[in-house]
Parts: structure tokens; sequence; C-alpha cells
């Protein structure tokens, strides 16, 4: 008599009991909630034909809510200066193999300029928890006068990623133009984020993102994988993303960094990170869910297609002197760019995106937003 496996249980030779697979798959094209266990389940599929039905689940997902359209978000991280220890992270404080840079606002704008010619929908203005802004009284007001004349004249939407931010600079940031705030808390395990973000306060950070959703910022959420965590913890993080309801959640594989703590971890394999992909797609199938090209670079990009992912994150223009925060891969050759992306979102069936699809999205998405907190 033939055995189940329980959810998550992996019978001999790596393969899983395929009914469950199907009705899970099922399951989750009727789009009905997928228990944590069914999501650990999903992740631990290590057949490539398996897998490959996974993925194949995850694009009739994106296709059913987004036809074919990717967004497209250039990257501007102006400052590499942080004032924290997180054990991951090349630009963690006192580490002297994190190239420090902090550009000027005419440096900024530039940038940004150019970022809006050549075709991004969304500017992500990132930044270590800099002591330049963070520590100084007024700290934060250059920073709003410059995202709201980038925005004036570009158009686009903005992100901003700065870190914990306290609730009166969070409230004063849309009507500087920001439309999200994205800060990763990269685990939802306490004890595994005491370890990856040493000396930092969970509740505070996760405290933050609910303040910037009551400002009326869109949210993002992030967590790392391959960076310590067990498949239940993971499975428990996407489900965790799922309830809180942000609108954009990434999943990008931990890199291990020069003169950091977690230096020596070997680097994950890279089929995980596009199969967790895959689940945050079937998990939350109308959710923005990014591709970065910081891990992998452009030749990493079309897994993550292929697995759902419906945004390119981390476009850097060469020659604006700006780093990603994994990896400077591909930037100098140019191959972060939206004339770079374009043939390899043809080759995947898929196109980029009007700008405003991104604001419809947008819209639907903060009166969503609303109605909840009415
Ligand atoms: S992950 Fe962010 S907060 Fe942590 S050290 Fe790096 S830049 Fe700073």
């Amino acid at each position: 008599m033939p055995v189940t496996p329980l959810p998550g249980q992996q019978p001999a030779r790596g393969r899983a009991d395929r009914n469950l697979l199907k009705r899970t798959l099922d399951k989750a094209g009727r789009e009905e909630f997928l228990s944590p266990e069914e999501i650990a389940f999903l992740l631990s599929l290590r057949d490539p034909v398996e897998i490959g039905a996974l993925m194949a689940a995850a694009r009739e997902m994106r296709r059913r809510h987004f036809g074919d359209k990717v967004f497209l978000y250039g990257f501007v991280y102006f400052s590499t200066w942080c004032r924290n220890h997180c054990a991951f992270c090349l630009y963690r404080t006192g580490n002297a193999w994190g190239g420090r840079y902090r550009k000027s606002a005419a440096e900024i704008a530039e940038a940004s300029r150019r970022l809006a010619d050549s075709g991004v929908h969304l500017l992500d203005f990132t930044m270590g928890e800099d002591p330049f802004y963070h520590e100084r009284d007024g700290g934060f007001g250059p920073l709003f006068l410059l995202i709201r004349k980038i925005k004036e004249e570009t158009g686009l939407a903005i992100m901003v990623s700065w870190g914990v931010l306290p609730p009166e600079i969070l409230e004063r940031l849309p009507a500087a133009g920001a439309d999200w705030y994205a800060c990763y808390q990269e685990t939802h395990s306490r004890e595994l984020f005491s370890r990856l973000r040493p000396g930092q306060d969970y509740d505070r950070r996760l405290r933050s993102k609910e303040e910037a959703r009551r400002a009326g910022l869109l949210l993002e959420e992030g967590v790392l994988s391959g960076a310590g965590e067990s498949r239940q913890e993971f499975a428990a993080s996407l489900d965790f993303m799922r309830r809180a309801g942000f609108q954009q959640v990434r999943v990008m594989n931990f890199i291990p960094q020069k003169g950091t703590p977690m230096a020596h971890w070997g680097a994950p394999d890279r089929t995980p990170e596009a199969q967790a992909i895959a689940v945050l797609r079937l998990t939350m199938p109308r959710r923005l869910i990014p591709a970065s090209l910081d891990v992998y670079g452009l030749e990493g990009l079309p897994e993550k297609l292929h697995a759902g992912a419906n945004v390119v994150t981390s476009l850097i223009l060469p020659t604006s002197g700006l780093n990603g925060v994994a990896s400077a891969l591909d930037i100098a050759g140019g191959r972060r760019t939206v004339e770079a992306v374009r043939p390899v979102l043809r080759d995947a069936g898929l196109t980029a995106a009007g700008r405003e699809d991104l604001s419809l999205w947008m819209n639907n998405a903060k009166r969503e937003m609303g109605a909840a907190a009415a």
C-alpha cells in the first residue's frame, strides 16, 4: 500500500507525493488559503519535474492577474553609511570592505533623472541607517525636499528604504511624494532576527511598517533565503507576509559578504530562491513580487521571471557611481538597465508595463488599504 507522506515530508529519492502536489497546486489555482504546512510542502520540493509544475502554476497565476506586464524599478542607493551591525550586510558599521559613499543632492537628482529617462516606473531611494540623516535634528529635511523635487520632475512613483524611521518622519513622507516604504525584516523568527540583526528591536522594526501604513504608505516586506532559517521558519515568514497584507513581498538569497560574521558561509543554492518566489506568487497572487538584479545579475533574471515575479528591481545605470545592496554585479557593464532587461522579458513572453499600469495598481492598492483601515 503506498505511503502518503505528511505535508512537508519527503518520500525516498526526493520525490514528493504527486497526488498531494496536484491537490495543493489545484487548491492554490483556485486561490484558496494554503496552510503553513502546505507552504512548507511546496518549499520542500526537490524533483525538477515537480518544481517545474510549481513554476508553471505560478506563471499562470501571474498571467491571470498581471497579463504579460512587468514593472521596472530604478535603484538609488545614495548612502552606504550605517550605524547597524547586521551580520549578513557588507555595509554593517565598521566593515572596512564596505565601500562608503554618501551622494550629494545633485548626484542623487542626476541619477534619478537618468533612470527616469531610461524608462523605469519607480525610483527606490535607499540608504543604510546613516547617522548623518538619522541622528541630527532635521536630518531628513533635505531628503524630503529632494524627493519632492524629483517626484515633480519625473512623475514617477517613489519608494523609500531608509531603515526604521520615527513615526513623525513616516507621517511626512506622503506629502514629500513617497508612495512606498520598504523595510525588510529578513526573517520572522525572533531568534534568527537577533542573530541577523544584532542589537536591533524586532518589534520596533515591525511597528515602523504599521506606522507607515497608518501614514498612507504602501509597504514592501522581505525575507532572506539561505541565511540560517529552517523550512518551517521560512514557511511561517511567507504566511506572516500574506496575513499582514504587505503590497510587495520579496525573497532574496543571502550572499556571503567580505568582512562580515557570515563571510565564511556557503552561498545558498539558486533554485530554492526561485521556488520561494513561485510560492509567494501562489499564496499572494495579486501582490507585486520582485526579481532583484542584485543577486546573480542579469543572468539570474530568467529563473525569477519563470517563477512568477512581476517586478524587476535594482536597475542601476553604469557611471552613476551607485552600488546595489548585495552586489555591484553587472552595473559597470551596463547590464542592469532597462535596455538590457527588455530582451530578457521578451524571451520570457513578457513586456515592460506602461507607467499608467503601475499608477492604476497603486491607486487600487491604496483604496483597498483605506477600506481595510476604515
Ligand atoms: S542591512 Fe541595512 S540596516 Fe543592516 S547593516 Fe546593512 S545597511 Fe545597515
